[in-house]
């Protein structure tokens, strides 16, 4: 069987239990979250900047496989490779894929920290610390930078500090916390400039609300949870459409990462018979369509959907992005050469590289292009 080279638009890190004490001065270090499990199981203690609070476990955090790890432990054991890069590398030349950007998994507890100054310098310690110790491993691997959205003047300094140490993209949470003025408000329309200016994609994570991942409990709970959490990524992108921000900066480009792709055409439709039917209230207006903006700048990845090549061949989203999910428990590690053929055998080559490559490449350049056989790979990494 052809081995498929595929870039992967959604794929994760952990950072190492010493963390934050590796990045950050003893003062900040106590100060960041930590969640401790409590004895009766169902519960965990979150302590957090001085407070604490108790949270239920979600019942599919709970519940153990055949190894009696919960899912959570799964995707945080797995393979050395979420904490190891050598063997990061080793699993991702034995599935076949090429680039990839590795999200941080300590990222999600950033949307509990309310002190500004607190969260500017943590972000800052994380930056430096990943650009020192594993960014360099190899050009294979994109690590957005994390900013703090909790002052603007903050996410402005540390993107413009984070290029200059090399990132090529920056994680934002799909909704700032509350109280902080959402995506569309004309305040970060200084950041959207200098994120243009400095070259760095916007990238979102859907799911990373850690406040909205229990809408639902009882009968079906487990798959109702799993979609509610795919709609962030799409609000994050219909309000940068709509407020004018990927209109007034064409050189900026978004990447949705794991939510899927063909809710970008669904979207692009509502969005223009909303722009066109409600003409008189609209407001900014635009110089595209919403669905030509959307189609444009905005990149989706999806993992398994079965429709996500369709939005390319079907519906002329060309924007589609793969992704491994390396290394959770719903991605494809294991089986991603399967994967990548059940999706692609029928497809012309050109949609093939299209959603396994160049899609990404478009984001980020610097990954190179995978290589096309064996020799070529030893050559590539210089193993
Ligand atoms: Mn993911």
């Amino acid at each position: 069987m052809e081995k498929i080279w595929a870039n992967s638009g959604d794929s994760h890190y952990l950072e190492s239990d010493t963390f934050w004490s590796d990045c950050l001065p003893p003062a900040l270090a106590e100060r960041m979250p930590r969640s401790v499990r409590d004895e009766d199981g169902r519960h965990e203690t979150i302590h957090v900047d001085g407070r604490s609070f108790q949270r239920t476990i979600p019942s599919v955090d709970r519940k153990k496989d055949e190894d009696g790890l919960t899912m959570l432990e799964r995707n945080q054991t797995r393979r050395p490779g979420i904490t190891d890069m050598e063997q990061r590398l080793a699993d991702l030349d034995q599935e076949g894929v090429w680039g990839e950007i590795a999200y941080p998994s300590l990222g999600i507890w950033l949307a509990l920290l309310t002190d500004p100054d607190l969260v500017r310098e943590a972000v800052r310690g994380c930056n430096d610390w990943i650009a020192s110790e594993v960014m360099g491993r190899s050009p294979r691997l994109v690590f957005p930078a994390q900013v703090s959205m909790l002052r603007v003047e903050d996410a402005i300094e540390e993107t413009q500090r984070a290029a200059g140490l090399g990132y090529r993209a920056i994680f934002l949470p799909n909704k700032p916390q509350d109280g902080v003025p959402d995506l569309n408000d004309e305040s970060w329309k200084p950041l959207w400039a200098a994120a243009e200016e400095a070259g760095m994609v916007l990238t979102f994570h859907i799911g990373f609300e850690p406040a909205d991942l229990v809408a639902h409990r009882g009968p079906g709970g487990a798959v109702m949870n799993w979609i509610e959490a795919s709609w962030g990524g799409q609000r994050a992108a219909f309000k940068l459409v709509s407020c004018g921000a990927l209109d007034q900066h064409p050189g900026l480009k978004v990447l949705i990462s794991e939510g899927g792709a063909s809710w970008v055409p669904f979207l692009g439709d509502r969005m223009d018979e909303a722009y066109r039917q409600l003409g008189t209230f609209v407001r900014p207006k635009l110089s595209l369509t919403p669905k030509e903006l959307l189609y444009r700048q905005v990149y989706a990845s999806f993992q398994h959907d079965e429709t996500a090549v369709a939005a390319l061949t079907a519906m002329g989203y060309r924007n589609v992005v793969w992704g491994s999910d390396y290394p959770h428990v719903e991605g494809t590690y294991g089986h991603t050469q399967e994967t990548l053929h059940g999706l692609f055998d029928d497809q012309p080559d050109d949609v093939r590289r299209r959603i396994t490559i160049e899609s990404f490449l478009e984001l980020f350049p610097d990954v190179g292009t995978p290589p096309v056989g064996a020799e070529e790979l030893v050559d590539a990494t210089g193993r």
